[in-house]
């Protein structure tokens, strides 16, 4: 014991005495129930459970006012009310196997611990029964079991949430930050329920009903009401552009729909994984869904995936997270693995992209720090880039200059004449040939430059449009006609809550009734520009960094979206003179030999190396 401290033997002992029920469920309450989307989460799950077809979510103010869960399931008899609140108390299991769940629910805690932290009501009819009962729950006192009006099913009503733990309370975001949860929490669940009908109406009391989101239970097999059901959640883009999965291996299924290489993302917010149709937030799980993609995606682009992982419930353990929002697997490396190679799979006979990664093998066994394979003996350790870290991307971007079916007479003609020969001596060289609509080949006095066109003009676009902002902010050009982009009514105030800081780099929005946002301006610098893909990758980051407070440090960021916009894209062809011009400016630019994400914009092949890879010296 330390010598300094109070007298220890002056102070009273301190006594050890059982929490109270309350005290209890209030503790529970506070992992199970974290905000009042966790709520949501609990009594949809409920609904689920008891077979609902069809559930309602009423909210108001966030959910912290009201939430309202109505289910047309099995319902409960009067004499289940007070056991449905009591805590650990479940229909689901009977505690012999922890291993075996097949319900969402088995804790038996999110009644009683709602009821502890909010005023809880309970309302429900059993089917078969004529009559139907209530029973209240307030800050963790019961009432009385009373009879009641009720169709077949449960309605539980959740208000002032967190009101018996002023605590909670404070740390509640704004009302609409809890709302984009609530609207984030059903999503969810519906993508995995779509035979299931959700509903979710905001009902503040100054304003009429609100309709947030909707989605109509869907029919036919599995993989048609998926489809369905993701167009109604996703939207009709992502569908469109996804590829369907299902495969299995030693009793292990994958099912679901990804998304093609050309769809990716600017963050991971279209990512989304289910274990046995239970959302889960799992960093394996995504690891692996990222891995499967890393062959055919620059690192700065994000899958877009809906994985249903599909197994015996006896191989992973839910019971991880109070709020079941992890899993453990017992085959870990295999879900790992079925996941890389189910979806590479699916996306190789999609017969896009992926072929474009074949001849990087040449390239690759050169490598020094080859991953798998040691250089044969004899090789001469081939050093091959001047860039001070080739990263996977440049040396795959490098090997298609290798690819051997590709010869330089093949191209269309660039126009070579007009480079000037002087502009050999410039750094990057003069152009001599553009590339699969990319990569610009050009030779330097001592060597040739690969350059990554698209990334290289969305560098300098970027330093651009940051230059012109510091300046005298950016330049806005208004469209002959709005653009009318459509959104989800959350996802629109998402975006018009930033309508202020967007308008300064140049893009004009504003509401277009409810669900849909025009675009009345757009920087002026990116010229002709798709609103709707720029809107959406807004969205993506504004999702991404959780609410709504775009901060200046946030503004970069959009830049740099909005100059991958605007950035020349693949597959357009260059004239030699555009070509030139882009290298010089990337002479003149600083940052310009990376791009915004930190990959190359160029890699740099010097003679001797060329020469060391033929065996020339
Ligand atoms: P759990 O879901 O883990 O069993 P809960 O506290 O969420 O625990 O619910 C306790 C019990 O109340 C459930 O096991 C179920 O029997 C009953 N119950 C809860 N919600 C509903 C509902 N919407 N319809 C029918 N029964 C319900
Ligand atoms: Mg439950």
């Amino acid at each position: 014991m330390n010598a300094a401290s109070p007298n220890i033997g002056e102070l009273p002992r301190p006594q050890i005495r059982p929490l109270d029920e309350a005290a209890i469920n209030r503790i529970a309450a506070g992992e199970v129930v974290e905000r009042p989307a966790s709520a949501v989460k609990e009594l949809v799950e409920n609904a689920i459970d008891a077979g609902a077809r069809r559930i309602l979510v009423d909210y108001a103010a966030g959910g912290k006012v009201l939430i309202r869960v109505t289910d047309d399931g099995c319902g409960m008899v009067a004499s289940d009310l007070p056991l449905a609140v009591a805590r650990h108390a479940t229909s689901k299991i009977d505690g012999s196997d922890l291993l075996n769940i097949q319900s969402f629910g088995f804790r038996g805690e999110a009644l009683a611990s709602l009821g502890a932290v909010g005023r809880l009501t309970l309302t429900s009819r059993a089917a078969g029964d004529d009559a139907g009962a209530m029973l209240t729950l307030e800050g963790g006192r019961m009432g009385p079991v009373r009879p009641a009006a009720a169709t077949q099913g449960t309605v539980v009503e959740l208000r002032d949430l967190f009101y018996a733990t002023p605590a909670r309370l404070k740390f509640l975001r704004s009302d609409r930050a809890e709302s984009q949860a609530i609207y984030d929490v059903m999503r969810r669940l519906a993508m995995a329920q779509p035979q299931i009908s959700f509903t979710l109406t905001e009902v503040n009391s100054d304003s009429p009903p609100r309709q947030i989101f909707r989605a109509e239970a869907q029919q036919g097999d599995f993989f048609d009401a998926l489809h369905g059901r993701l167009a109604q959640v996703l939207g009709r883009d992502f569908v469109e552009n996804a590829i369907r999965l299902d495969v299995e291996r030693d009793g292990l299924r994958l099912t679901g729909y990804a998304a093609l290489p050309t769809y990716s993302r600017g963050t991971s917010v279209q990512q989304f994984i289910f274990v046995n149709a239970r959302p889960v937030l799992d960093r394996a799980l995504l690891g692996a869904l990222r891995a499967a993609y890393a062959d055919v995606l620059s690192r700065d682009r994000h899958p877009a995936a809906v994985l249903n992982l599909i197994c015996d419930p006896q191989r992973v353990d839910v019971n991880v997270h109070p709020a079941k929002s992890e899993v453990r697997f017992r085959e870990a490396d295999a879900v790992r693995s079925l996941i890389i190679t189910g979806l590479r799979t699916a996306l190789a006979s999609a017969g896009h992209r992926a072929s474009t990664t074949n001849g990087t093998a040449t390239l690759l066994a050169m490598r020094p720090e080859a991953d798998n394979q040691p250089a044969p003996s004899g090789t001469p350790p081939a050093r091959v880039y001047q860039m001070d870290r080739p990263s996977m991307a440049s040396l795959r971007r490098a090997a298609v200059w290798q690819s051997p079916q590709m010869g330089f007479a093949d191209q269309p003609q660039a126009r070579l004449d007009e480079a000037e020969p002087a502009a050999q001596d410039y750094p990057l060289g003069a152009a001599k040939a553009q590339l699969h609509g990319n990569y610009i080949v050009a030779q330097t006095a001592t060597g040739l430059v690969i350059v990554d066109a698209h990334a290289a003009h969305e560098r300098l676009v970027y330093e651009r449009l940051k230059q012109q902002m510091a300046q005298q902010g950016i330049t806005a050009q208004t469209l002959l006609v709005p653009e009318i982009v459509e959104f989800s009514v959350p996802d629109c105030e998402r975006l018009l809550a930033v309508a202020d800081a967007l308008a300064r780099l140049g893009l004009g929005i504003e509401a277009f009734g409810a669900g849909a946002i025009a675009v009345r301006q757009t920087p002026a610098i990116l010229g002709a520009i798709s609103a709707a893909a720029v809107l959406r990758d807004v969205l993506d980051e504004l999702i991404d960094a959780g609410h709504s407070q775009l901060v200046q440090s946030k503004i970069e960021a959009i830049l740099s979206r909005m100059a991958c916009h605007g950035s020349v894209r693949t597959g357009r062809q260059m004239r030699a003179d555009e070509m030139n011009a882009l290298l010089r400016d990337m002479e003149n630019t600083p940052h310009s030999g990376q791009c915004n994400h930190g990959r190359p914009t160029y890699v740099e092949l010097q003679l001797a190396d060329i020469e060391r890879l033929f065996g020339r010296t």
